[in-house]
């Protein structure tokens, strides 16, 4: 072989080099991302990737987390959402579904589905916490009216005149139909609708592709997975009556949902006694058990919510021996002392 053969032989090899590198970097910068973002199924998925938002809705600072993406428009989405979920679910808003059986004078009203689900779960409720959690307590909120009320006492004789026109009994539903029985009856949904609403955010983003997360409903918490590197979140339990950056204790939690209910969220003072928004359904008063807080933790929101307003209403024992009769659902029951009471398969922080 001529010295030129070589040479050329040499510069062909070389050409050959210059398109398996080529190709390989194509592969390397074309192919890869794109085949990680088949495998990962998101949205504008990129893995150290944060966005996060806040916004007001509920009468509650709201907030969203998604670990993993850089896509906007999902958070925007669940704010829509949120939006129409207020609107169907508000007790003052006209023309809610809420406010729509409670101006119907006793006539059958159609609602939506949402609706319709979270009159049936209030119920499952209703009969679990033997009456203690009961959504027709709503003419006593509206007496009541936190958190607008400047710390007036309401009179003994409305709250005793409200007290004929409460009872879950006076509902009835069937379908998608509601009946009030009684046209001075009314519901509030507040007890449980945060918990239902961050549960369907939830479904949605799982379905967009989002793995870790979380959503933030006024303290209503609920997780998407863990956080990035499978490091579970760690939610803060607030010390009742404290700074809201005042906390107690910690949960570690992988995708599950964190529910606190404590009289400090609404609330007024007056003459020494604490008058707050969560109401016994006999009596027409604030609850006075002893307890300042119940957080529950749980899988689904909605139960989480309605179960902490039950504890709540039945205290310490009661509500805790209705924790331990159920599965996959622990609590922490805090005393007017600031003792923590934990249910048995509690994940107690070190
Ligand atoms: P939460 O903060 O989830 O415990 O819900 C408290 C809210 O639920 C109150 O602000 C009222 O709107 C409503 N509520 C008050 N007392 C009860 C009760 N006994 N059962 C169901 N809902 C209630
Ligand atoms: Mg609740």
């Amino acid at each position: 072989m001529s010295r030129s053969e070589k040479y050329i032989k040499k510069i062909a090899g070389f050409g050959k080099f210059r398109r398996v590198f080529s190709c390989r970097r194509f592969f390397c910068m074309l192919l890869l991302p794109l085949l990680s973002l088949c495998l990962g199924g998101c949205r504008g998925q990129n893995p150290s990737a944060q966005i996060s938002d806040v916004g007001f809705y509920f009468d509650t600072v709201v907030e969203l987390r998604l670990n993993g993406t850089d896509d906007q428009s999902l958070i925007d989405e669940c704010f829509e959402k949120m939006g129409q979920y207020e609107a169907l679910l508000s007790r003052t808003r006209e023309g809610s579904d809420v406010w729509e059986i409670n101006h119907s004078a006793g006539e059958p009203v159609e609602v939506s589905d949402d609706t319709a689900e979270l009159i049936a779960l209030a119920q499952k409720y209703y009969e679990l916490s033997d009456g203690a959690f009961d959504i027709t307590v709503a003419p006593y909120v509206t007496i009541w009216d936190f958190p607008d009320n400047p710390g007036k006492v309401p009179a003994e004789a409305s709250i005793a005149a409200a007290r004929i026109h409460v009872g879950f009994p006076l509902l009835h539903l069937d379908g998608n139909t509601v009946t009030l029985d009684d046209p001075r009856a009314s519901i509030d949904l507040g007890g449980i609708a945060k918990g239902y609403i961050a549960d369907r955010l939830k479904e949605y983003l799982v379905g967009e592709g989002v793995e870790s997360g979380y959503i933030n409903l006024g303290g209503n918490m609920l997780t998407i997975g863990t956080k990035p590197g499978d490091i579970p979140w760690n939610i803060g339990i607030r010390r009742p009556f404290g700074e809201a950056s005042d906390v107690i204790t910690t949960v570690r939690v992988d995708g599950r949902s964190v529910v606190t209910s404590g009289p400090y969220e609404r609330y007024f003072e007056k003459d020494g006694k604490i008058y707050h928004h969560i109401l016994d359904p006999q009596s027409g008063y604030p609850v006075w058990n002893g307890l300042s807080s119940v957080t529950i933790l749980s899988d689904s929101s909605a139960d989480g919510d309605a179960l902490s307003t039950s504890c709540f209403v039945l205290g310490l024992d009661r509500g805790m021996e209705l924790i331990e009769s159920l599965d996959g659902v622990e609590a922490l029951f805090i005393t007017d002392d600031m003792e923590l009471h934990y249910s048995s398969g509690f994940p107690i922080s070190d």
